[in-house]
C-alpha cells in the first residue's frame, strides 16, 4: 500500500506543472473511449514509456554494481606520479560494476563466463578507469579478433541459440585460448558470486613518474573473503532458482553493512625486464609468474554504499580503459590498443556523445575544462567563466599542461599486419597452471564441465579442441577425450601437427 501513502509531495508533469488525474485519460465520455491528443499528460507517459530502454551493452550486459574507496597501504609512489597513490592512507571514492559477459541484460549470474570487474577511481586528476576481470588472462590477444571471438559467445544468427560448434569451432581455431578456456572451465567459471571472487586488470599498463620514468605494471585484487565457487550444477540450479542471485547478494550485503573488501596489489616489471622476459609480457593470454613477479600491496579496496538508482548510476555507468590519469597509461597490448577506441565508442552508441555529462560518469573531484561542445543531451556549459569553442584563443579559454607529459618511448618498427602463428610458448602456462596449481578435485571438475560443454560440439571440433588440451598437458588431452568416447591414439597424432595441418585433419 505504499504506492497509494497520502503525501504533501506534489505529483507533476516533467515540466513541473501539476498533474491533476492520473488515474482516467481525457475522453469523450464516460463508456466512449475516443481519446483527445489534448491529454499531454497521457501522451508524455506513453511516450516516454516507448523509451525508457537504452541499448544494452553488447558485452557484459548483466550487471550489479555499488560505490566505495580505495586506500593507498603502500607507498609506490616512486613509480608513479598518480596523485591518488602518493601516499599511505590516501582514500578515493571508488565506482564499481561486476557483471557477466555474454548474456543478455536479463540473464542469470550463475552463467559459466568471465566476471567483469570494472573500476572508475574518481580522483582529483580527472577519472580513472580500470576495466577488468575475475580472470587474469584474455581468449584472443589482438583486438581484430574481439568481435569474431564475442559472436561465438552469443547467439547463433540463424537459431538464436548459444551453439557449442561455435564456442568450440572457434577455440579451436585459435589456440591462444587454451589458458582462459581452460580457467573458464574449472570451477572459477561459476563464482559464487561477486564477493567472492578476484579482479585483475589482466593487461599491462605503464606507470610513469615525474621524471619520465616508467615501469609496467599488473593489478590484482585480492577478495578478502577469498574464492567461493560454484559446481557446475550448483549453478545451473541457481539459475533456475533465481537468475539474479549475484546481484542481491552484493546489494543485501552492502544494506547489512557487510562491506566486501579485496587487497589490491601490483606486480612491477621494469623496460629492461620484459625486453628480456620467458613470455611475451603485453600478451594478455599470459600471466607474469608469482616467483618472477612478486605480487607488491598497493592498497584495498572497500564497497560500502549501493545505488539509490540502477538505471542512473550503473546500467549508465560508462567505464573506458583509454580513461587514464597522470602517472598511468597504455601499454603495446594489442587487445588493449582496441578496447582504447571500442569503449568510448560504445558508451557513445549507448548513451550519446555527452555520456561523461551522467553524474555518475562526471568527474566530480576535479573541474572538467573541454572544448567539445553540443550534441545530444549537452547540459553543461563553461559556465560563470564562458570561453570559446576554439583553441588556440585569446578568450582566456584553458591551456594544455605540457608538465604532464607521459615518458618519450621510443620504437623501431616494421608497419604490417603481423600475423602471429600459435607457437609452443602459447601452451607452457596451460600446462602448468593443470599440473602445478588444480588439485584432484579442481581437474575432475574442470575435465566434466568441459565434457558436459563439448559433448554438444561435432566430432571433428572435439578432435581439434583436444588435439590442443593434449598438448598443453597428455594427461589433460586424454580425459577430456575419454569422457567424449574420442580415439585417443588420433588426439595425439593430431597434438603433433602444426595448426594448418590439425585444422586440414580435422576439417570434417
Ligand atoms: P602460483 O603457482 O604462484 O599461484 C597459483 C595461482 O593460481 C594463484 O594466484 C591462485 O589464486 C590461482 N588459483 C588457484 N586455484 C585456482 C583455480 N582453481 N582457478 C584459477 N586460479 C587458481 O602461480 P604462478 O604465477 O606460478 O602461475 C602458475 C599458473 O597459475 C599460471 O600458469 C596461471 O595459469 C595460474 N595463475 C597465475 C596467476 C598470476 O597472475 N601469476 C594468477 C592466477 C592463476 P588464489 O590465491 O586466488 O587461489
Amino acid at each position: 500500500m505504499g504506492f497509494l501513502k497520502m503525501t504533501e509531495k506534489k505529483y507533476t508533469k516533467n515540466e513541473g506543472a501539476p498533474v491533476v488525474n492520473d488515474q482516467a485519460s481525457i475522453t469523450t465520455g464516460k463508456k466512449e473511449g475516443y481519446t483527445l491528443i489534448q491529454d499531454s499528460h497521457l501522451i508524455d507517459k506513453l511516450a516516454h514509456f516507448d523509451r525508457e530502454r537504452i541499448p544494452e551493452r553488447v558485452v557484459h550486459a548483466k550487471g550489479a554494481g555499488a560505490f566505495g574507496y580505495f586506500e593507498v597501504t603502500n607507498d609506490l609512489s616512486k613509480y608513479t606520479r598518480a596523485k591518488f597513490l602518493s601516499e599511505i592512507g590516501k582514500k578515493t571514492d571508488v565506482l564499481v560494476r561486476f557483471s557477466t559477459v555474454g548474456g543478455e541484460r536479463g540473464s542469470a549470474d550463475s552463467a559459466r563466463d568471465p566476471r567483469g570487474f570494472a573500476l572508475k577511481f574518481y580522483t582529483e586528476e580527472g577519472n580513472y578507469d580500470l576495466v577488468g576481470n575475475d580472470i587474469p588472462i584474455f581468449f584472443i590477444r589482438d583486438a581484430i579478433k574481439f568481435p569474431d571471438f564475442i559472436h561465438t559467445q552469443k547467439r547463433h544468427p540463424t537459431t538464436n541459440l548459444k551453439d557449442a560448434d561455435m564456442f568450440w569451432d572457434f577455440m579451436s581455431l585459435n589456440p591462444e585460448s587454451i589458458h582462459q578456456a581452460t580457467f573458464l572451465f574449472t570451477d572459477r567459471g561459476t563464482p559464487q558470486d561477486f564477493r567472492h571472487m578476484d579482479g585483475f586488470s589482466s593487461h599491462t599498463f605503464m606507470w610513469y613518474n615525474e621524471n619520465e620514468e616508467y615501469v609496467w605494471v599488473k593489478y590484482h585484487f585480492k577478495s578478502v573473503l577469498g574464492n567461493a565457487t560454484f559446481t557446475d550444477e550448483e549453478a545451473t540450479k541457481m539459475a533456475g532458482e533465481n537468475p539474479d542471485h549475484a546481484t542481491e547478494d552484493l546489494y543485501d550485503a552492502i544494506e547489512d553493512g557487510n562491506y566486501p573488501e579485496w587487497d589490491v596489489y601490483v606486480q612491477i616489471m621494469t623496460n629492461e625486464e620484459a625486453k628480456e622476459y620467458k613470455f611475451d609480457p603485453f600478451d594478455v593470454t599470459k600471466v607474469w609468474y608469482h616467483g618472477d613477479y612478486p605480487l607488491i600491496p598497493l592498497g584495498k579496496l572497500v564497497l560500502n554504499k549501493n545505488p539509490v538508482n540502477y538505471f542512473n548510476e550503473i546500467e549508465q555507468a560508462a567505464f573506458a580503459p583509454s580513461a587514464f590519469v597522470p602517472g598511468v597509461g597504455p601499454s603495446p597490448d594489442k587487445l588493449l590498443q582496441g578496447r582504447l577506441f571500442s569503449y568510448r565508442d560504445t558508451q557513445r552508441h549507448r548513451l550519446g556523445a555527452n555520456y561523461h555529462q551522467i553524474p555518475v560518469n562526471k568527474a566530480k573531484n576535479t573541474e572538467v575544462n573541454t572544448y567539445q561542445r553540443d550534441g545530444p543531451m549537452n547540459v553543461e556549459d563553461s559556465g560563470e567563466n564562458p570561453y570559446p569553442n576554439y583553441y588556440p584563443n585569446t578568450m582566456d579559454g584553458p591551456e594544455p599542461d605540457a608538465s604532464f607529459k607521459p615518458p618519450t618511448i621510443e620504437i623501431q618498427a616494421i608497419i604490417d599486419s603481423h600475423t602471429r602463428p600459435t607457437e609452443d610458448i602459447d601452451f607452457v602456462q596451460t600446462g602448468e597452471f593443470y599440473r602445478r596449481v588444480l588439485d584432484d578435485t579442481n581437474k575432475d571438475h574442470l575435465i566434466s564441465n568441459l565434457v558436459g560443454h563439448m559433448m554438444n560440439a561435432k566430432e571433428n571440433i572435439q578432435y581439434r579442441q583436444c588435439a590442443l588440451f593434449y598438448k598443453a598437458e597428455p594427461d589433460y588431452g586424454t580425459r577430456v577425450a575419454e569422457g567424449l568416447g574420442l580415439d585417443i591414439s588420433k588426439v595425439k597424432s593430431l597434438s603433433e601437427m602444426s595448426q594448418d595441418d590439425r585444422v586440414k585433419a580435422t576439417l570434417n
